[in-house]
């Protein structure tokens, strides 16, 4: 930390050549920390003009838009800093490692967005132990502990939170000009993680002396990938190695501990429970400096050939009135393995994604009938009852 702001480093760009390497590189970290101590004492300055009201004096109707028309801010930049000000008031002992240049903006852009839907106290209870990490973090790393840290002191409003971003899901594709396509979307941390693996492990394959951009390469294997899986079929997909989504839990006497992981994205214990319904488990064994040391073999929840049995049996999707097939679809425990469901025909249904989804963190409450017919409890107490499909021909073949 400077004692004063030491502004000396801002002069003298003719004299760089005069300093040593490492001289350079303490100037470019005195920057830095420069950098960060301005752009807190802006932050606070807007603060107190905001909270003055003084934008009204200029003739504007906001902040945001005096620092639009006297500051040359853009609107997003207006925006931004407006809500970046306001956030100190929140995160006092944020805000005062902010104005040391200890903590970066983008430190407290992440923890102010991430906990926008806690409660003011816990909010003040976390003010300490952020900032703490946040100093011994860059910006990347903090966001992945503050969005576990939020999983952990508020299991429902992080739930709910999860929810909400799986809604905002979509995807468009559009004809541009001359027959090009224009493919936008925003997808579900889980989905992305998947779609996003699968055309890296392409990636990772291509020579580098290839003459693609990275930009080109990723556009031809998303391209590869769909290919493989029209030309084959949807029905060869079920048996096909799919591209796997890591989930990285970490178990105390045979329990899984909170919160477990995609990537750096903590799962609710829903999505936990809906993954591990049908999945590949390796165990993989840390050290005491959580360094790994040993990887187990590969073993399915649901064994292959009880698999394929369900998907015979299922066809497709159980939920009722949906018509997704076998390839489409995941092995669902009625009464999951960890309430002491077993492992069987009896207890296994196939569900799409979709449906699986809805039933383990949307609370459609999913019974197997003994006669094969599935029932669900939806939460506004509607009850949606589906008989077996019964064997086809077509999938007896299979
Ligand atoms: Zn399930
Ligand atoms: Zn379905």
């Amino acid at each position: 930390m400077c004692d004063a702001l030491d502004a000396s480093v801002l002069d003298g760009a003719a004299a760089l050549a005069s300093l040593d390497d490492v001289a350079l590189g303490e100037r470019i970290v005195a920057l830095d920390v420069l950098a960060r101590r301005v752009a807190a004492a802006q932050a606070a300055a807007v603060r107190a003009f905001d909270r003055r009201g003084a934008a009204d004096a200029f003739g504007c109707a906001s902040t945001a838009a005096w620092l639009r028309s006297h500051a040359g801010a853009s609107e997003r930049e207006a925006r931004s800093l407006v809500a970046l000000s306001r956030s100190l008031d929140r995160w006092p002992a944020f805000a005062a490692a902010f104005a040391e240049g200890a903590v970066s903006a983008a430190h407290l852009r992440i923890a102010s967005a991430a906990t926008r839907i806690l409660s003011d106290e816990t909010v003040a209870a976390g003010d300490a132990f952020l900032t703490a990490t946040a100093r011994a973090l860059d910006s990347g790393r903090f966001a992945a502990v503050v969005r576990h840290w939020v999983a952990r002191v508020a299991p429902s409003e992080f739930e709910r939170d999860t929810e909400r971003r799986y809604d905002a899901r979509w995807l468009s594709i559009s004809e541009t000009f001359a027959g090009m396509r224009s493919i936008q979307g925003m997808l579900d941390p889980e989905s992305g993680a998947l779609i996003e693996s699968a055309v890296a492990s392409l990636l990772a394959a291509n020579p580098v002396d290839d003459a693609r951009t990275r930009d080109q390469q990723r556009a031809d294997a998303l391209t590869d990938l769909v290919q493989v899986a029209v030309a084959r079929g949807p029905s060869s997909l079920s048996d096909a190695v799919r591209p796997e989504v890591v989930v990285h839990a970490a178990t105390v006497a045979g329990d899984v501990a909170p919160p477990p992981s995609v990537g750096d994205q903590a799962l609710t214990p829903a999505a936990f429970d809906r993954l591990s319904c049908d999945a590949q488990w390796r165990r993989l064994l840390l050290d005491a400096a959580a360094v790994p040391v040993e990887l187990g073999r590969a073993t399915r929840t649901v064994p292959a050939g009880l698999r394929k049995f369900v998907a015979l049996r299922d066809g497709g999707c159980r939920y009722p009135g949906c018509a997704r097939g076998q390839s489409f679809c995941e092995a669902h425990h009625v009464v999951h393995w960890r309430h002491g469901g077993r492992t069987d025909a009896d207890n296994l249904v196939l569900l799409c994604r979709y449906h699986h989804h809805v039933v383990h963190e949307r609370a459609h409450a999913l019974t197997l009938l003994p006669d094969g017919v599935v029932e669900v409890a939806k939460p506004d107490g509607h009850i949606l009852t589906g008989r077996p499909r019964g064997p086809t021909r077509e999938r007896l073949e299979v």
